[in-house]
Order: structure tokens, then sequence, then C-alpha cells
């Protein structure tokens, strides 16, 4: 009776022991994850918080002090054939250390223990091994520590490391002795912790680097926008040169052609200087625009866009940019229909409400087929001034109307209805409309029916 309840007494006191164990080790499991979390960057700019390596040896030596035993080694298996990967070990010398890194690492399970044992850890099941005898297969330094407890570390069922420990030999003659069932538990119950800190800190390590290639994106988008204004202030003052010098020896030609004897040799040869000419200037309005697009855009991004308010007609504002349409675009009937009041006062930047309309005319004479009508309605409603541009070309699916207003992008396969309308084209337009309008309180956006047509509008407060 009395070898019973002391026998009780020694179990009940080791399961106690083992829980506070545990529990002890959650705790340490803790800082060590903190520490990862919070750890100041060492070394490169944007190295990991914490390595793995780290990790598993504040693991390992937790778990020796836990464990109250002579060696604790935690080493993941890496796929195809289970390769083991030392992690971090605890209680072994220097040397020690490197005997086992040689004769563990990229050495497959199956090497170190056989068939059944590696079916009993994909069980979840803790091995325990004496090191001179199978399932050990291969006789290799034990140092000291013969009889070894090996522990699965599973994730998502899947054997992905062992947890291993070691009692010193004295205390134990054989295997059986070695080990009791509750420091089996216990050991199991280590192993999935050495499970979850391996994956604290796996996520930990991939949280640091996307957030290090987050900022080298970020780095690398503020340096292409820094060239792009470099370039863009940079090429104004060789472009208005050139404009300049266009601009001149076309007046200088046409004078010399009013002079010229018509049909003659020298009439013939200015008109074929004049033409070329008239297609290099308008190719420049081109590039202009994109100049000025890619200027604004940079001053945008440097919070740099001023706009100059002042009360003015938005009547006026379309009446104006339809007429310049109009000229500019030969051909093409553009319809425009006001409100029958006189004036629609609106406190606005009028350059900038006139790019907006000025970018709805343009999109709407590239994309649609030059035959086609284009409409323009300016209407009151409310305290509301809406302004609309209405195109029969080829519509914007619904997926895409939404992307349309990013900067930069452009819908695939919506091309320019002909090559000599191609404009500035580089994705810019309608973001720059958003931000105008934007910037004015006002609101914007598309209705568009693929194969019928697109109705871009903006609205502004009116008083
Ligand atoms: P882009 O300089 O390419 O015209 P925008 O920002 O003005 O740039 O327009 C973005 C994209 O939206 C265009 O590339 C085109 O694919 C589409 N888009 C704009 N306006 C129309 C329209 N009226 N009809 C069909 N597609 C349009």
């Amino acid at each position: 009776m009395f070898r019973d309840a002391a026998e009780q007494y020694h179990q009940d006191h080791r399961t106690l022991q083992a829980f506070t164990s545990l529990l002890t080790l959650v705790e340490a499991l803790a800082t060590i994850t903190e520490q990862g979390e919070h750890a100041p960057h060492i070394g490169a700019e944007n190295a990991p918080p914490i390595t793995l390596a780290a990790a598993a040896k504040s693991f390992a030596e937790i778990a020796q002090q836990v464990l109250d035993c002579k060696y604790v080694g935690v080493f993941a298996l890496d796929p195809p054939d289970e390769c083991q990967r030392m992690l971090g070990t605890s209680g072994l010398s220097p040397e020690d250390e490197a005997i086992l890194v040689r004769d563990t690492n990229q050495t497959p399970l199956a090497d170190y223990v056989n068939a059944s044992a590696i079916a009993q850890l994909h069980n979840d099941q803790v091995l325990t091994l004496d090191l001179k005898r199978q399932p050990f297969m291969t006789t290799r330094s034990t140092h000291g520590a013969r009889f070894r407890l090996v522990a699965p570390m599973m994730r998502s069922g899947q054997l992905i490391g062992i947890f291993t420990m070691a009692k010193t030999d004295e205390e134990y003659h054989d295997l059986q002795s070695a080990y009791t069932p509750q420091e089996m538990a216990l050991a199991k119950g280590i192993a999935r912790l050495a499970t979850q800190v391996i994956e604290k800190v796996r996520l930990l390590q991939e949280r640091a680097e996307s957030k290090a290639n987050e900022q080298k994106l970020q780095e690398a988008t503020r340096r292409y926008e820094d060239c792009l204004s470099t370039a863009s202030h940079e090429l104004r003052t060789p472009l208005t040169t050139i404009k300049g010098n266009l601009q001149l020896s076309q007046r200088r030609i046409s004078a010399l052609s009013k002079h010229a004897e018509p049909s003659t040799e020298t009439a013939q040869g200015l008109q074929r200087i004049e033409q070329p000419l008239r297609e290099a200037l308008q190719n420049f309005g081109r590039l202009e625009r994109m100049i000025s697009e890619l200027l604004d855009y940079s001053r945008i991004q440097a919070d740099k866009f001023i706009l100059r308010k002042q009360d003015c007609d938005l009547a006026e504002i379309a009446r104006h940019v339809v007429e310049e349409a109009r000229k500019a675009d030969g051909g093409r009937t553009i319809l425009l229909t006001l409100p029958a009041q006189e004036e629609i006062t609106i406190y606005a930047d009028k350059d900038r409400i006139s790019d907006v309309l000025h970018n709805y005319l343009t999109n709407a004479h590239k994309y649609s087929p030059l035959d086609r009508p284009i409409e323009v309605n300016v209407s009151v409603e409310g305290t509301l001034a809406r302004v609309s541009v209405r195109d029969e070309g080829a519509g914007i699916e619904p997926e895409e109307q939404e992307h349309i207003w990013e900067r930069f992008y452009r819908v695939p396969g919506i091309e320019v209805v002909e090559q000599s309308l191609a404009d500035s084209n580089l994705g810019l337009g309608l973001y720059l409309c958003q931000e105008i309008i934007e910037l004015h309180h006002g609101q914007l956006g598309v209705q568009s029916t693929p194969g019928q047509g697109s109705t871009f509008w903006f609205t502004l407060g009116y008083s």
C-alpha cells in the first residue's frame, strides 16, 4: 500500500512538473517570437528580424532546461527525400555539434532510421532509439548519450522535422527504462511547440522579406518618378527651341512660296519642304502633350499640382474647347448642347477644367469612327453642373471601366481608330482628369456599353 501511494505521488508529481515545464516553454516561445518581431534590424538593412537558426538555438536551449537532459536537437526534414537539416542544438560542445552536423546534414531520414521507425514518425508517434541497435541504421558518434528520444514535428499532418533528446547513459542501462511515458508525452508536446516556433519565424521572415521588397519597390518607383520629372523638365527647353525654329522655317518658307512663280521648280521644291515641316509640327504637338501630361503627373506625385481657382463660366469653357476641337479635328461633327441659361458660374481652375473636357473630347475622337458624331452636353441639375461627352465608338467592357482611371492604364485591344489621331496615348489622360475633378470636389465617371459607345461625364458644384 505504502509503495503504491508513493508511486502514485511520484507520478502525479512528474505530471505536474511536465505541465509546469510546458508552460515555461510556451512563455519562452512567446518571448522568442516577440523578440523576433521587435528585434532591431542587424547587419543588412533589410535583414529578416530573426533567423531560423537563432530561434531554433534558443528554443533548443530552453527545451534542454525544461527537459533537464544532456542533449536536445531540432532538425528540419527537407523534401523530397526528407533530408535532415540541423536547425539548432543544445548541450553539445562545438566539436560534437560539428560532428553532428557532418553526420546528419543532407542525410535522408531513411539513412538514419529504418522504414518502420519512419512510419511511426509519420503517424505522429514518438520513437525511442538505441544508437547501437536497429532501427538505428548506422553507427555514429553518440556524444556520450546512447538512448535517444525522437519526436515528430508535424504541420497539417505532414512530417516536417524531428525533435531529438538524450539523457546521460550513466543513469539508464536499457532503452525501456530510459524514458517514461510522461517524458515521451512531454517531448511530443515540445516538438509541437518547436513546429510552432519554426512556423512563426518563417512567417516573420516572409513578412520581413515582403516588407523589404515593398520598400525596394517604393524606392524604385520614387527614383523612376524623379527621373520622369527631371526628364520632362529637361526636355522642355530644347523642345521649345526646336518648335520655335520649326515655326520660323515654316513662316519663311511660306513667305518664299508666295513670291515664287507657281509651277516653277522653286515653287515645287518649297512645297516639298512645307509638307514634312507641317508633319513635324503636328508630331511636335503630340510630343508637347506627352511632356505636359508627364509634368502634371510628376507635380501630382510631388504634391505640387497647384490650382488657380476663380469664378468662371462653364458654358464659355465648353464653347471654347468644342470650337478648338472642331478646328483641330477637321471634318468630325461635334454637337454642343448648352442649357437655356447664359452663364454657369463655377469656382474652378478654368484651364484645368478645359483640360478635362479637352481630354474627354480627344479620347472620343481617337476611339470612335471619324464619320460618327460626338455630342457634348452641358446641363444644370440642382446645385450641380454636369458636362458629358458621348461617342459612338467601341465602348468599354464593364470590368475595364474602373481601371481606365488608373495611371498608365490602357485597355488592351482598344486602339485609336486612325494612326494620324494618335495623341499622347500614355494612359495618363483620364488619371489626370480624375485628379483635377477630385481637387475640385466634383465627381466623374463613364457609362459605356460595348459596341455602342461611351459617355464620359463630370459634375461640379455650381452657384
Ligand atoms: P490614353 O492616353 O491612352 O488615351 P487615357 O487615360 O485618356 O489614356 O485613357 C485610358 C484608356 O481608356 C485608353 O487607353 C483607352 O483604352 C480607354 N478609353 C478612354 N476613352 C475612351 C473612349 N471614349 N472609348 C473607348 N475607350 C476609351
